[in-house]
């Protein structure tokens, strides 16, 4: 039997105006010295108010931009951190903000607080740090959860909303990864059924809810954010990203793969993919197009500048990303069986 070790936020903060609450956060967490991993424009917009409330409350602030998503650039900051003798490293921003803040804390073994400023994917809780090899494989790090996350809707629903969008197909991808999660349980995995459960309540939410989401107002934001966060807690409890990252996550790796001059971002194509396993789990890939469609997320290879090519080699390549037990099997599909769901699902048009 395997022994579950969860690791969650002590702290999850979803608000208008929770920016203000950062100061008490460090309190609770013990950080008077902190380093903030952010980029230049959210610095702008938001990281210096952030920087002059920190001081005003005599809390020691260190800045630092990320400027690319390579592991150099992470251990860079993770030394800069560990130079400054923080206590506690802020990732603010957007993903590559985040997961540069998320290594450090682990490599540094210091606190780690999330700020997002836009919901882009499932990340912004999770304990991962997502990283590319130089074959364009993906690598994900099991780094550490954050020990609190802070989401300012004010802040969020100034996030343009192709990102929102994109971090909603991220998440509605939860309806296929939660299934092929119960296929790995049900041949004997060790899954936890809890994680499982958040997941698909993630996905659930967005179901339930996308008129309130479709227009990102601040109904929609905050249910978004809390599913995002779910997702991120679902990790941890797994301790890897399983019952979030199935078939449709496979596809969208294969086909950062397979394709030349990527147009699209992480999450809108998880969002074809989830169309595109749809009908292997039994599942109606219209429901799934039609919800994307209504945050105007992108449904055919058209939509994510892809070729019906690169679409249909993604397809029969995903099997092979990673070891996981997923509905493609061991074997995965056939140029043929490929070229017919994509066509079924519409992802690709009908051939003349
Ligand atoms: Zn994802």
């Amino acid at each position: 039997m395997r022994t579950w070790r969860w690791s969650l936020p002590i702290k999850v903060i979803i608000g208008e105006n929770a920016l203000k609450e950062v100061p008490s956060v460090l309190a609770l967490l013990g950080a008077k010295n902190i380093l903030v991993v952010t980029d230049e424009i959210v610095f702008e917009i938001v990281g210096k108010h952030l920087i002059e409330d920190l001081t005003r409350q005599r809390i020691k602030s260190h800045t630092v931009f990320v400027r690319n998503s390579s592991v150099q650039e992470y251990e860079r900051i993770a030394a800069k951190a560990l130079d400054l003798n923080v206590e506690a490293t802020i990732g603010l921003g957007g993903g590559r903000s985040i997961d540069a803040a998320k290594y450090a804390s682990y490599k540094t073994g210091k606190k780690f607080v999330s700020i997002p400023t836009s919901i882009s994917h499932d990340g912004v809780a999770s304990p991962t740090v997502s990283l590319k090899k130089p074959d364009k494989y993906p690598l994900s790090i099991m780094a550490k959860a954050p020990d609190a996350v802070i989401v300012d809707l004010n802040v969020i629903i100034k996030a343009p909303k192709r990102l929102l969008a994109s971090g909603f197909a991220d998440i509605l991808g939860k309806i296929i990864s939660t299934k092929d999660a119960m296929l790995a349980y049900n041949l004997g995995e060790e899954v936890s059924l809890t994680a499982i459960k958040l997941a698909e309540t993630a996905a659930n939410l967005l179901v339930e809810h996308v008129s309130e989401i479709s227009g990102f107002g601040k109904k929609g934001v905050e249910i978004l954010a809390e599913a995002a966060i779910m997702c991120g807690m679902a990790t941890s409890i797994n301790g890897n990203t399983q019952p979030v990252s199935g078939s449709e996550h496979l596809f969208s790796h294969a086909l950062d793969i397979v394709s030349v001059g990527k147009k699209s971002l992480h999450g809108e194509q998880v969002g074809i993919g989830t169309i595109l396993m749809a009908p292997l789990h039994r599942v109606s890939w219209r429901m799934i197009r039609r919800l994307l469609k209504k945050v105007n997320a992108p449904v055919t290879a058209e939509d994510i500048g892809a070729t019906e090519e690169e679409v249909i080699k993604a397809l029969t390549l995903a099997h092979k990303i990673r070891k996981r037990i997923t509905i493609l099997g061991s074997t995965g599909l056939t140029r043929e069986a490929a070229e017919r769901l994509a066509m079924l699902t519409k992802v690709i048009k009908p051939s003349k």
